[in-house]
């Protein structure tokens, strides 16, 4: 092994927008010598604002042992090397397998978090996902696709809840969506919001209901790169809030600040 080998990094390329990476990301693609990113996902543009000098690899065309060749090969030679994924990592970025052949290599390697898809969404919402009384849980889910999702993991299953929902790799199967979920804990009138692109310049966003959703989700034509939300917490906007958070009560005394009893 060289002596002067590097670890490679495993970044969070954020939702979209470039000022979404966090500024260690930011760091290491501009050190970096060498990026691998995911093309289908990451926008070019952004590699480039900050790696503009390195030698850059789509992964869109390559193979688990293409991109390990690159990456191992990389380290190897003492060069800074980025591996740039959409969102965060650690949410359906498939660097598990990715991590693993760099076990198997005795290279090392570090994972620097970045903003999911998921909260760009909330954001371009404006809605906080987690409101009292309503709901205080959020999943992050997805329906079967070419993955299998285990069968206790299963929309219907999950849908029993009646938590928030935000469904990512599924929006072009919209209507199998709607199925599960009114099977579970689901109304018709559920509030969903979906959004594609959340954070880039052509970002949008289609509102509706369980019941409708599907039909203007095909009407926008979203067919991928999109987010579905669902659940109770949408309504807050329109029918106002249930409660209001603790937190912030002028009565509720709690680590930071005393209660003002009236
Ligand atoms: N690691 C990524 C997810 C990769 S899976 C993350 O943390 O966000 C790819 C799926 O993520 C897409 O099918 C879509 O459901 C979702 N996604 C990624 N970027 C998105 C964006 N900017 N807006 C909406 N959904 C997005």
């Amino acid at each position: 092994m060289n002596p002067a080998a590097t670890k490679v990094s495993f970044v969070g390329a954020g939702p979209g927008d470039a000022e979404l990476i966090t500024v260690k990301g930011a760091r290491l693609l501009r050190e970096a010598d060498v990026v691998v990113y995911a093309g289908s996902l990451v926008d070019l543009e952004l590699v480039k604002t900050y790696a503009g000098d390195a030698r850059i690899y789509d992964s869109a065309a390559m193979n688990l042992e293409e991109t390990t060749s690159v990456l191992a090969q990389s380290a190897l030679d003492g060069l800074k090397v980025v591996r740039l994924h959409t969102g965060d990592p650690s949410i359906y970025g498939a660097i598990q397998e990715q991590m693993e052949e760099l076990d198997r290599l005795g290279i090392e390697y570090e994972v620097v978090p970045g903003v999911t898809s998921a909260f760009a969404a909330a954001a371009t919402l404006k809605q906080e996902l987690t409101l009292p009384e309503v709901s205080q849980t959020v999943i992050i889910t997805r329906l079967a696709g070419r993955t299998p999702v285990p069968d206790r993991e299963k929309l219907a299953e999950i849908a029993r809840l009646g938590a928030t929902l935000v469904i990512y790799l599924s929006v072009s199967m919209i209507e199998k969506v709607v199925e599960e979920l009114l099977s579970g804990a689901y109304q018709p009138e559920t509030p969903v919001a979906v959004v594609a692109k959340a954070s880039w310049p052509d970002e949008q966003v289609v509102a509706g209901q369980l019941s409708d959703i599907a039909a203007k989700v095909r009407d926008a034509g979203i067919t991928k790169q999109a987010l579905i939300v669902v659940g109770d917490v949408l309504n807050a906007r329109a029918e106002g809030m249930r409660a209001k958070s603790l937190l912030y009560d002028k009565g509720f005394t709690h680590g930071c600040r005393k209660g003002i009893i009236t």
